[in-house]
């Protein structure tokens, strides 16, 4: 019984925050695992997954990946929408899945709650699950408040997206966008990597943010992409 209060008391979400960001945190899962939206067809990624940062560096780490497969299932108990808004109470900005994406509508409605009590945090979620049309009306909710950035991502890492539908892309280099009206160019590799306090991601007002393509993997997906 000791043991079973223990495990009890121990359970709360895990908050990851990501040198990039400023400090501004995050409730994140194991990349890939929990991205059904990264599939093109049977053991076929898209393109922007291939390469994504989240399978390569620190992220490979168990101490990295431990709260990510822990939030896995954490956000069942029927008391993480409470723990979440308390775990907010002092944030101004929170990014949601910095790795890993909404794979559940149950999730997704949780995720949706906890945005709507806490009107005083700026959310950014960016998502591929706009692909299957039962998350569509969760995710609508979720734009709908004035305090939430949904990004639906393009899968495109040469700057390809659909204007209206996408609110982010990858593109191979920060001269794809100069001139694209409506569009705005992350410039972290300015800052050395850093959001150095842009808050752009957040920004609804912002249709589409062009994040320069970065690290080895991703280029190796755009070569490949560029010779075949
Ligand atoms: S666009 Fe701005 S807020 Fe978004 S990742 Fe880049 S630097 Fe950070």
């Amino acid at each position: 019984m000791k043991k079973l209060n223990a495990a009890i008391a121990q359970a709360w979400p895990r908050i990851s925050v990501t040198s990039k960001l400023d400090g501004i945190r995050s409730w994140s899962l194991q990349a890939l695992d929990t991205c059904p939206g990264s599939i093109e067809s049977p053991g076929v990624l898209v393109d922007a997954c291939k390469g994504c940062y989240a399978t390569t560096g620190n992220y490979r780490y168990p101490n990295v990946k431990a709260p990510r497969e822990y939030n896995r299932t954490d956000w069942q108990r029927l008391d993480w929408c409470d723990n979440m808004v308390q775990e907010l109470l002092k944030d101004e900005y929170f990014r949601w899945l910095d790795s890993g994406d909404l794979f559940s509508v149950a999730l997704a409605e949780k995720v949706l709650e906890v945005m709507i009590r806490t009107p005083w945090v700026d959310h950014w979620l960016p998502t591929r699950m706009y692909k299957f049309p039962k998350f569509r009306q969760v995710l609508d909710a979720m734009r709908a408040l004035p305090n939430v950035s949904v990004r639906f991502s393009a899968d495109s890492v040469t700057g390809e997206y659909i204007p209206g539908l996408h609110g982010s892309v990858i593109g191979a280099s920060a001269d794809t966008y100069q001139a694209a009206p409506g569009v705005s160019l992350c410039r972290a590799y300015e800052h050395e990597g850093r959001c150095s306090g842009c808050r752009a991601c957040w920004d609804k007002s912002i249709d589409l943010i062009a994040y320069p393509a970065h690290g080895r993997k991703m280029s190796r997906v755009i070569m490949m992409k560029q010779e075949g």
